[in-house]
């Protein structure tokens, strides 16, 4: 047996507790992106741009032309809890950015180098250039010249991190393709975003894994993503229930399914995106409802599908988990319910009590 822990009780030093806590954010390459890409978003960017060297080995740099980052924000950028998003816990509620938790920035310090060239629009074409230590302390800073906009280069993932850098490592391909999934997701949802992802390798060569044009439909994004291909197969669904109070919340359903034949699905459930409220989240439930409906349809293959969900934003908790893809809803089992009519519709199409319409 493990020897029981001996010594008096005593408080983790500070340092000690931020390492540990940081190690649960930043996972592996998908998170660390994804963190850096809803910093863009949350600036109000129009232009997201994400390369990685060495499918993010080497580096990851996220450059946007958002709101940038006031000189005032420099110092505390990358200090743990220090957000400018929410001020009180109530603000969660209504929190409409995705990030809130003020733990990014100083989580990947802890796992990687970061540097930020920033400027606002005050400052351009005048920038600033900053690197951080480990510890999320500002070590030096310097100007640039920089339009409007924030880069933030994060080298060196998970360096000190050897379990974690081996692992991606070893399965260099499949994080990257998690990655890229993750991407699309952000891709779909984003209108009047023009988003673009792309790796290069140590030989030179430039993948592009994502490449959205701004102010196109949620359709011609989700074409874009999952394949032009796809177009003549997917139907639109679209359902909304007025709520009735609080005991039953207003539902609104909509987005494009690809149709239950053979041809028009997929061997592997990988392109099937769910939005809360416009945010890319896990929903295994729904996700589990729509593969049987489908399969009853067409056995052996799984449906394409981008469905966004809106939902009184009091009925849903988004702070399940540190990368916010957990969502619990309070009043899932009517959700479920409505997403299952709607569903229903589209897989018996006679019924056309439902908005369900062919995508031209
Ligand atoms: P959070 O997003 O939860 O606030 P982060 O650690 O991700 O925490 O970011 C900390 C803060 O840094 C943000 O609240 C924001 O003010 C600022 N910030 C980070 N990235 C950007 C960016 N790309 N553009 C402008 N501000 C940014
Ligand atoms: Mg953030």
């Amino acid at each position: 047996a493990a020897p029981a822990a001996s010594g008096a009780l005593h408080q983790m030093g500070k340092d000690t507790v931020q390492r540990l806590c940081a190690g649960q954010v930043v996972v592996d390459l998908a998170t660390s992106v994804k963190e850096l890409l809803e910093n863009s978003l949350d600036a109000g960017a129009t232009f997201v741009d994400i390369k990685l060297r060495d499918s993010g080995l080497t580096s990851i740099t996220v450059a946007d032309n958002g709101q940038g980052i006031d000189s005032d924000g420099f110092a505390t950028l990358c200090r743990r809890h220090w957000t400018s998003k929410i001020q009180r816990f109530e603000d969660l509620e209504s929190v409409a950015t995705f990030g809130f938790r003020g733990e990014a920035l100083s989580s990947l310090c802890t796992v990687a180098s970061v540097s930020v060239t920033t400027a606002t629009r005050e400052s351009a074409p005048m920038g600033v250039q900053l690197e951080y230590t480990g510890d999320g302390e500002l070590a030096s800073q310097s100007a640039v010249a920089r339009e409007r906009g924030t880069t933030v280069c994060v080298a060196g993932l998970f360096e000190k991190w050897p379990v974690r850098q081996q692992d991606l490592r070893k399965n260099v391909r499949r994080e990257y393709l998690r990655l890229v999934s993750l991407v699309e997701q952000y891709a779909i949802i984003s209108d009047g975003v023009r988003l673009s992802l792309a790796n290069q390798t140590k030989g030179g060569s430039s993948t592009v894994g994502v490449r959205t044009m701004p102010n196109t439909d949620r359709l011609t994004r989700m074409l874009a993503v999952c394949g032009a291909a796809l177009r003549p197969h997917l139907v639109h669904i679209e359902h909304r229930v007025e709520g009735t109070g609080d005991a039953d919340p207003g539902i609104a359903i909509e987005g494009h399914i690809s149709r239950p034949l053979p041809e028009a699905g997929r061997g592997a459930s990988d392109k099937q995106y769910f939005f809360v409220n416009g945010r890319p989240c896990d929903f295994p439930r729904a996700k589990r409802l729509i593969n049987e409906l489908y399969r009853s349809h067409s056995p052996t293959r799984f449906p394409v599908f981008a469905i966004a969900i809106t939902i009184d934003s009091a009925s849903v908790d988004v702070n399940l988990t540190p990368d916010k893809r957990t969502i619990l809803i309070r009043h899932e089992p009517q959700l479920l319910e409505v997403l299952r009519l709607a569903l229903t519709r589209v897989f018996e199409p006679d019924e056309s009590l439902f908005s369900v319409s062919r995508v031209q």
